[in-house]
């Protein structure tokens, strides 16, 4: 198998949920990259898809993800005309280690 570098900007991470956050990205939020009406918060119990999980199972802790758009979990900063993040020098933590090739962290988003 070939270890990818780089994203291939398909989208499906984008599309399948935006990312949880972590405490780098409140720093996001003190520089007005990111507002309170951009996330969600998904309560313990409630059910969410789990990066390469076939279904979504009840999450353990809470936590603050982004904003799904127009009744869906796909990202609210994808374009997806453009398979671009309109955010992306401004993205999440987590965006920029999804690797989308194995569950170990990555280089890839
Ligand atoms: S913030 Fe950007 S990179 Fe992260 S999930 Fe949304 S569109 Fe994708």
């Amino acid at each position: 198998m070939v270890e990818k570098k780089t994203c291939d900007r398909c989208g499906s991470c984008c599309l399948q949920g935006g990312p949880a956050l972590h405490g780098p990205d409140i720093s996001l939020l003190k520089a007005g990259k990111l507002a309170r009406h951009h996330l969600v918060t998904i309560r313990k119990g409630e059910l969410a898809l789990q990066p390469f999980a076939e279904k979504p199972t009840p999450v353990t802790d809470e936590f603050l993800k982004l904003q799904g758009r127009r009744g869906s979990w796909r990202c609210l900063f994808y374009d997806e005309p453009a398979r671009a993040c309109t955010i992306y020098e401004q993205r999440p933590v987590a965006c920029g280690l999804f690797d989308c090739t194995g569950t170990d962290a990555g280089t890839n988003g």
